[in-house]
């Protein structure tokens, strides 16, 4: 299992779906330019139809609501062009085919007829691209309806493949839909175009959490040939504008439904280090340039701080191995170019070694985890999702390091269950400021006396702040808090995770206000969840992965957080609506944070 090659499916299906039926004579029209465009009018067709053409993020039910009357013909409702400065009067309508089908939960109606308009001044065109009548075009040919881009959308959310989800219409209605690859192009095109804030802010924690918990989705890959990702320029410094690559990101979603194959589509986004970026919420990241620096992970040489802990990453994978089956283990073990005889532990002290270069590890890597490095996911104690970061290479405390430095605020505690490696890889990349202090995160002086106390449980360290805001806050200090301490801690504590005695001074329990509080059982849920979505995302294309992902994410945390906010009103008796901060917490969700602390105490 962990040995499947991932495939990319997708380009293939489309690619003979759509050569073995598309009308080629409708193409083209009797008269004016070419449909769909190419070159620069693509790209215009594109860029308009994603700034113009939005679908509303909650969409009015008397739209999305079930129903199986839909006009005939799909007319583009411009008349004049908007490119053009002087009013310009647009072509009459153009026919495009008149074989088009619209999809819905119980039928596949067809015969529609679907219209392009032009401009003969600058050819721009125009296309069908209208929600008011419950239908969401795709590519001229194939329209959903609204009601089914819900269906679809919370399918997903129960960890049903666009592809299950679609079989099972099938055998209900009895006729036969396009290719399942089609439909998910053409879903992910409706979420493209529907105007999501991707907030990715809790309600009770707000845009700025105190505490995070960081984890990695080590399954959630996609495939990546590795030795193609192109070198940065010279000049990269690490940031990328995220705002602006997740924009690209949906254009190609969108572009998809205007060309014949991805393979001949200028819009695709391909991986490299340079131009991939995080998502983080808008109000959580200091600006839209957040950091991505994973090409460090393979031209920068390790100091000899960082190598150290280091290890503990080479343990982790060497445990993964020695769960791997004696065959896989000979195989990994050739593929590396490592002699392949032996008993077991001869091959995994073999590929041990072999470790300690950084290139062979991220070979071992990749075949041990998969084709790309899995997920770094930031959530809140509450498990809302604040930011993912899509790694391309082998998981390090660099891709939490990288989120945690694009964040306005610091976090006041951060979880996760590599901390010291965190903390020793921070704050050597920000000499200056030391993120992760006082004691380079630890709760305590790093003496031997602490060590003992807190490796016998027989001494707390009380953060009062956390339960109520210092009243002369520090410089710097978190808004919530006032505190400008940082912790870099572990939630669940394994000894064997640590070859550090000193880490006992990381330990979560040591803090009274939290003490049985914060667990990491709501992350582990989400990601329960997350792990039933592997056999159909891992088999995706980089950037149908990651938006599909990002995406999901989104629903998963609008659905929490209204769960959370129907909950605040009944326990509060308030029928009104409930009002937000500046910070982006309810103004409930302060009282909530605060007596939520309080509660464990006592
Ligand atoms: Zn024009
Ligand atoms: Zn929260």
């Amino acid at each position: 299992m962990l040995f499947r090659r991932v495939r990319i499916v997708e380009d293939d299906i489309q690619e003979v779906f759509t050569e073995g039926t598309e009308d080629v004579e409708e193409q083209q029209l009797d008269e004016g330019p070419r449909y769909p465009p190419e070159d620069a009018q693509l790209s215009r067709m594109v860029h308009y139809i994603f700034k113009n053409k939005k679908l509303p993020a909650v969409l009015p039910a008397d739209v999305a609501n079930a129903r199986n009357v839909f006009p005939k013909h799909l007319v583009p409702l411009e008349t004049i062009c908007t490119e053009c400065t002087e009013n310009t009067l647009l072509s009459e309508p153009q026919l495009i085919t008149s074989k088009a089908t619209i999809l819905t939960m119980t039928d596949v109606i067809e015969g529609i007829s679907t219209y392009c308009k032009c401009c003969y001044r600058c050819g721009m065109i125009y296309r069908y691209q209208e929600w008011s009548d419950g239908v969401h075009n795709y590519d001229d040919h194939i329209l959903l309806s609204l009601h089914l881009c819900i269906f679809l959308r919370n399918s997903l959310q129960t960890h049903q493949a666009i592809g299950s989800a679609v079989e099972a219409l099938e055998k209900t209605c009895g006729k036969r839909f396009p290719s399942h690859q089609r439909v998910l192009y053409a879903y992910l095109h409706f979420e493209a175009l529907t105007d999501h804030s991707y907030t990715f802010a809790c309600v009770t924690c707000g845009y700025h959490p105190v505490t995070v918990v960081m984890d990695l989705h080590k399954k959630g890959v996609f495939s990546m040939p590795v030795s193609n990702i192109e070198v940065p320029p010279q000049d990269f410094d690490g940031k990328v504008n995220a705002e602006e690559f997740w924009e690209g990101v949906s254009l190609e979603m969108i572009s998809r439904g205007l060309v014949p194959s991805n393979r001949q589509n200028p819009f695709v986004v391909c991986p490299s280090y340079h131009y991939w970026a995080p998502w983080i919420g808008r109000h959580t990241r200091s600006t839209s340039m957040v950091l991505n620096t994973e090409y460090s992970k393979v031209h920068t040489a390790r100091t000899p701080d960082e190598a150290s802990d280091f290890n503990i990453t080479e343990d982790r994978l060497t445990d993964e191995i020695l769960k791997l089956k004696m065959e896989a283990v000979r195989s990994l073990c050739k593929q590396c170019g490592i002699d392949s005889k032996g008993s077991r532990m001869d091959l995994v002290m073999r590929l041990r070694q072999e470790m300690q270069t950084r290139g062979t590890y991220d070979k071992i890597f990749s075949k041990v985890w998969g084709a790309s490095g899995g997920w770094a996911v930031v959530t809140c104690p509450c498990a809302i999702v604040y930011a993912v970061k899509f790694n391309l290479r082998a998981e390090s405390p660099r891709d939490f390091a990288d989120i945690l430095l694009s964040m306005t605020h610091f976090p006041n505690l951060t979880l996760y269950d590599f901390a010291r490696g965190l903390a020793t890889h921070t704050n050597l990349r920000e000499p200056e400021s030391m993120p992760f202090s006082p004691y380079e995160g630890r709760l305590l002086e790093p003496t031997d006396n602490n060590v003992r106390l807190a490796s016998a449980g027989q001494i707390k360290v009380s953060l009062p702040w956390l339960t109520s805001k210092k009243v002369v806050p520090d410089e710097n200090g978190h808004p919530l808090t006032g505190s400008s301490e940082h912790y870099a801690l572990y939630d669940r504590f394994h000894e064997a995770n640590t070859k550090d005695k000193k880490d006992a001074l990381r330990k979560i329990e040591l803090i009274p206000e939290v003490c049985g509080w914060v667990n990491s059982q709501c992350a582990e849920q989400l990601f329960a969840g997350m792990r039933k979505n592997n056999h159909f995302l891992n088999m995706m294309t980089p950037t149908s992965h990651i938006f599909l992902v990002r995406n999901i994410l989104h629903h998963y945390n609008n659905a929490r957080n209204t769960k959370t906010l129907e909950e605040m009103k009944k326990a509060l008796h308030v029928g009104m609506e409930i009002e937000f901060n500046s910070r982006g917490q309810t103004v409930m969700g302060m009282y909530f944070f605060n007596t939520s602390y309080e509660k464990t105490i006592q």
